[in-house]
């Protein structure tokens, strides 16, 4: 495949040498990114076998707080449902988070948590204290962007960067994310950034929304646990809700085992188009495994422009 001069570009700002035929100055991202790399060793997280003190998933049953998909609010379209692409490679929709009810206390939760809006969404993340990791969080990591963006991405949890910023991505694997989205033309809110009602500067379709699966840090950045990912999941679940994207971009397996319900590997399920009530969703890797993984930075680019060209609708 040969590349255009703008695709170079796009290639180096994501810190992607791979193409270049000769180092240009605008290469130079990538020596930043890949000096991050080793910081990045502590961060999670590992697509591949599990770097992380990481508790064994398959053990875990759901316990009392199953996945829940709360009644739906009634949502009023602040804009047209979006256009949806219909490449050739699109899936079926994948189904909705299963109804599980096996604690009525849960349930009601999650319906009212279906119906806050942004303010009481914030304060209601602010104080929760559904699951352990209220204890051992410095605070809570709510999401950034713009209130109304096309896109909306979803990654794992906050490390400790972001446990102590408040902010998620902030950290080696925020400035790759960075780099990432503003290669294909898009980037997070600089503003005020915390997803309130009135942070809608700018451009809704240059801009994303970053939110993350688990709203704390999980001790010593270990595997998000089934229990804290399902009883998260409503405040997930509400911010697509209220952002109403017309992409969603799920980085590494934790979100898309929120939002697809799927264990498939990354590698299984990128490069096409899935669904999430009805939006388009793209699947790529998480930006601190591209930290550590160079090679896949590849497809994770090919991930953005099949991100790119569905939101376009092409
Ligand atoms: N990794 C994530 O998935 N989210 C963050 O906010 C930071 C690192």
């Amino acid at each position: 495949m040969s590349w255009n001069e703008r695709q170079r570009r796009m290639l180096a700002a994501m810190g992607l040498r791979l193409f270049a035929p000769a180092p240009t100055a605008s290469a130079a991202p990538a020596a930043a990114g890949d000096a991050q790399a080793a910081k990045a060793e502590a961060e999670r997280p590992a697509e591949a076998p599990a770097a992380r003190v990481a508790a064994p998933v398959s053990a875990q049953a759901p316990a009392s707080a199953p996945a829940v998909a709360p009644p739906r609010a009634p949502v009023t379209p602040a804009r047209p449902p979006a256009p949806v692409a219909a490449p050739a490679r699109a899936t079926p929709a994948v189904a909705a988070a299963p109804v599980a009810a096996a604690d009525p206390a849960l349930v009601e939760r999650a319906a009212h948590i279906a119906t806050l809006a942004w303010g009481p969404l914030q304060d209601a993340v602010a104080t929760c204290t559904a699951c352990g990791l209220c204890e051992s969080r410095r605070q809570t990591v709510f999401g950034v962007g713009h209130a109304k963006a096309d896109w909306m991405v979803v990654g794992e949890a906050p490390g400790e960067q972001e446990d102590l910023q408040g902010e998620p991505f902030v950290g080696p694997a925020g400035q790759l994310l960075d780099q990432m989205l503003r290669a294909v033309g898009q980037s997070r809110l600089a503003a005020s950034g915390e997803g309130r009602e009135d942070d809608q500067a700018g451009d809704p379709a240059r801009r994303v929304y970053i939110a993350n699966t688990l709203k704390c840090r999980p001790p010593r950045n270990r595997n998000p646990e089934p229990d804290e990912m399902a009883r998260c999941e409503p405040f997930l679940k509400r911010q697509l809700e209220l952002v109403q994207p017309k992409l969603i971009l799920l980085m590494g397996r934790f979100a898309v085992k929120q939002l697809l319900k799927s264990d498939d590997a990354i590698g299984k399920l990128r490069g096409r188009v899935h669904r999430y009530e009805g939006i388009p969703v793209i699947v790529t890797y998480h930006p601190a495994y591209l930290l550590r993984n160079m090679p896949d930075k590849a497809k994770a680019w090919e991930d953005l422009c099949l991100a790119r060209a569905t939101a376009d609708g092409n």
